[in-house]
């Protein structure tokens, strides 16, 4: 049985339980679930959280870089810059809408895109970059944004597992994360670190001519009732996620410092063996942790996940297959051993659990569990 999961979501609603309750109930009992109050003043605190123009709520995160893909007017086979190592969702849309997705290797130390790999991948097709702000900590978003300024790209930022985080440029200034790039997307799933009570996701621009796009294109297409002037989709934050997300937005910036806290634990207790590379962050950007992922060196991965389990403790491996070794994404123009940084990283890394929730008491069983296998 486990006992220790990699989120404890039951723990967090119990301490905002009044007040989720009462504002579910208020709209149950107005009846508003679609584009209802909530969803709009949600609408305006996030956008005011992040500085960011224009925050246009959708369905879940998938949509969101979907919808962000659509609005830019690119053509089949125009090509899309992404890294080798995140979530199928970044690679999936690309693929969807018929752009050819460009893979290249991460960095070592943050997991996240390389922008020298980037640069180099920069073709006459080449129209946009997507850097995936992984784990929790930024990509380096001031080399992307130059490199994109030089060559004429766009920039979406994925999001979704670092809201919240900030980035800030050598110049001293300090944007958030996903407010950076011309469209930011993110993702409300219930484990995120800004999650619903169900599906959820949301487009960011500082840009009122993409934001006027995104509308129509999350609304059917739709500018005038029954006019439709392109190809939309279906894409909306329901009101009761909105009313929910509203009130844990409160509380987002204290949700990091309680994640941070438990990885500093975790990174004091780790960095006595050199059998475990604990997670580094970046000076450029700070780290929310939505997930705890170290690099384990010449450790029996599954031998200890068992262990782990065996002691009522979660453990998960993010991710144990590169994208461009997955079985739908398969493409001629790579093979293994080309991003070896992305390969050898999904057969050495293992994530613990880390939410807001963890006690210290939990925190020490984990790193004894850990170390006991690892030996010191
Ligand atoms: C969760 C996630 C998504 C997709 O979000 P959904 O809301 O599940 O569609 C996209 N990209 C990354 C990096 C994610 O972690």
């Amino acid at each position: 049985m486990i006992k220790h999961n990699m989120v404890d979501l039951v723990g967090q609603y119990k301490k905002i339980k009044p007040e989720v309750d009462q504002a579910i109930l208020e709209v149950l009992s107005n009846a508003s679930f679609i584009n209802g109050p909530a969803v709009q003043k949600f609408q305006k605190n996030l956008e005011t959280y992040l500085d960011v123009k224009h925050v246009i709520p959708c369905a879940n995160g998938t949509d969101a870089l979907q919808v962000a893909l659509m609005a830019l007017d690119l053509k089949p086979g125009d090509e899309v810059i992404t890294t080798s190592f995140t979530f199928i969702a970044t690679a999936e849309v690309i693929a969807l809408l018929q752009l050819t997705p460009v893979l290249v290797d991460v960095d070592p130390i943050t997991y996240n895109i390389d922008p020298e790999a980037v640069e180099r991948a920069i073709t006459p097709k080449t129209k946009a970059i997507i850097p995936v702000h992984l784990f929790g900590q930024c990509a380096d978003m001031n080399a992307i944004m130059e490199i994109a300024k030089a060559h004429n790209l766009y920039v979406i930022e994925d999001n979704a597992q670092a809201i919240g985080a900030e980035f800030t440029f050598p110049d001293g200034t300090v944007k958030k994360a996903g407010s950076i790039g011309d469209i930011g997307c993110t993702s409300f799933f219930p484990s995120k670190n800004l999650g619903a009570y169900g599906d959820g996701g949301a487009i960011f621009t500082n840009s009122d001519e993409l934001a006027a796009k995104i509308r129509v294109v999350v609304n059917h297409g739709m500018t005038v009732r029954y006019y439709h002037d392109l190809v939309g989709v279906n894409s909306r934050l329901d009101s009761i996620q909105a009313a929910i997300l509203d009130i844990k937005l409160k509380h987002l910036d204290e949700y990091g410092a309680a994640r941070l806290k438990a990885a500093n634990y975790y990174n004091e207790a780790f960095s006595k063996t050199d059998k475990i590379a604990y997670p580094k962050t970046a000076s450029f950007t700070n780290h929310v942790f939505h997930q705890y992922t170290l690099v384990l060196n010449g450790v029996d991965r599954d031998g200890l996940m068992k262990h782990l389990n065996d002691r009522g403790i979660a453990c998960a491996v993010y991710y144990p297959v590169p994208l461009h070794m997955q079985k739908a994404y398969l493409d001629p123009r790579y093979k293994e051993g080309d991003f070896p940084i992305t390969e050898q990283l999904s057969k050495t890394v293992m994530s613990l659990p880390i939410h807001t929730e963890l006690t210290e008491e939990t925190l020490k069983e984990i790193t004894e569990a850990v170390l006991e296998f690892v030996g010191n």
